[in-house]
């Protein structure tokens, strides 16, 4: 009679004997190594909170597969999503000692990677992340959107998981557009603004609030979703803009003393973003309880000529390679002379795009060769700078003419 070779069961006492060619398996044995497998699955399942407890140093790791330089901007955001998952843990093990949330803010001119960074972070963690703009922001009762319904892209991301929601990342995009008016509040308050930062200060600091599952304020019939906000991360990005000058007078007013000044000849006038403090997003009009709420502060540099070629070909998904994989695709390979990357970077630069242009850039270039390789039997597309030159002035001229 046959048997299991696992438990050694004979035939008759099992109800299933999956027969092998060198062994026999029971139903209960399969029972038991599926549970097996998935105990396994678990382990290696990137939600796990052990997988989110990702040293900072991995993270920057993960972090510089796709985004160029903005080496201080990746160290402290690796950091303050580290102590973050750290924080929920210590939650579960409900310790006496209550970390307080790390909510970031990335200071830096638009197109230098904030976007960028805060949508890697959550590729890595894997939980869901809503991307928001500060600007459709009104206060109650004003066309716009409520602080509340920002939280409803998160409840989609999460597929409607009110508990996965709350683990998620919120990417609130130019920050600065909701800052009051001027340093003075007596003065030059900007009423709306402020309002505006006391609704999200709400969510910041962690509440329970109403969320609208289907955002906005268009169906005013739905049933609101009960979701707590102490456990979601905030990114806030902003461009913040003439900050530099803000932050030059306050060095410079302590620019008091021998010493003082010695230091102030050592500044970097050129990136001055780099020394700024709580004190001056404050100065430029977030609400101190905002600012007390967002306690991990980091800037993005701008992006030089070196960085924009880095960026055009060194990334996980660089544009270069993009287009090298859909040429590989059709069975071919896809070269450029050298020059081509430091044009390409050339001209983002000229027309003042950043790395947000380089990809239009690259389309113009590479549009017609990408509309003829079906037809043509060749297995190898040379860009030489000639080429690319051709393409991209013809268009820019014509352009300039309908202009
Ligand atoms: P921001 O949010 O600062 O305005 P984004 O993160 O949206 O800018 O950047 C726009 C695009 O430019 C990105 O999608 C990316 O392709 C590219 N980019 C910008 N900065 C970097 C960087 N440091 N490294 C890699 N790519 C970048």
């Amino acid at each position: 009679m046959y048997k299991c070779s696992f438990c050694g069961r004979p035939q008759n006492k099992v109800n299933i004997l999956i027969r092998g060619r060198k062994g026999n398996i029971c139903e209960s044995c399969v029972a038991d190594a599926n549970i097996t497998l998935k105990q396994d699955a678990e382990m290696t399942d990137p939600d796990v909170k052990d997988l989110k407890l990702i040293k900072p140093k991995k993270i920057k790791e993960f972090l510089d597969k796709y985004v160029i330089g903005q080496e201080d901007a990746k160290k402290v955001i690796s950091v303050a999503v580290y102590n973050h998952y750290k924080r929920l843990l210590n939650k579960e093990f409900k310790s006496e000692i209550e970390i307080d949330k790390s909510n970031v803010i990335l200071v830096g001119a638009t197109g230098t990677g904030k976007t960028l960074i805060a949508k890697t972070i959550a590729k890595m963690l894997q939980v869901p992340f809503a991307i928001i703009d500060a600007t459709v922001l009104t206060e109650a009762g004003y066309v716009g959107e409520d602080v509340e319904s920002l939280l409803s892209r998160l409840l989609q991301a999460a597929d409607y998981d009110a508990k996965k929601t709350e683990t998620g990342i919120v990417f609130i995009d130019e920050l600065d557009k909701i800052a009051r008016k001027g340093d003075n509040p007596s003065i030059t308050r900007d009423v709306s603004g402020e309002g505006v930062q006391q609704g999200l200060l709400k969510l910041l600091e962690g509440s329970v609030v109403g969320v609208p599952p289907q955002g906005g304020r268009k169906h005013p019939e739905q049933k609101l979703v009960n979701i707590d906000t102490s456990n979601i991360l905030f990114i806030c990005g902003g461009a913040f803009t003439n900050i530099e000058k803000i932050i030059a007078k306050r060095l410079n007013t302590q620019v008091v003393g021998f010493k003082a000044i010695k230091d102030a000849n050592k500044l970097d006038k050129e990136n001055m973003l780099q020394y700024i403090t709580p004190q001056d997003l404050r100065s430029f009009g977030l609400i101190p309880e905002i600012v007390g709420r967002i306690p991990a502060i980091t800037y993005l540099q701008p992006l030089d000529h070196d960085a924009l070629k880095r960026i055009l070909t060194e990334p996980q998904n660089a544009i270069i390679k993009q287009y090298k994989k859909l040429m590989e695709m059709d069975g071919i390979k896809l070269i450029f002379e050298d020059d081509v990357f430091d044009y390409i970077v050339g001209k983002a630069i000229d027309f003042k795009v950043g790395a947000r242009g380089l990809r239009s850039i690259c389309e113009t270039i590479m549009v017609e060769a990408m509309y003829e390789m079906n037809t043509d039997t060749k297995n190898r597309i040379y860009i030489s700078l000639e080429y690319a030159k051709d393409k991209v002035e013809v268009l820019h001229s014509k352009r300039l003419k309908v202009a």
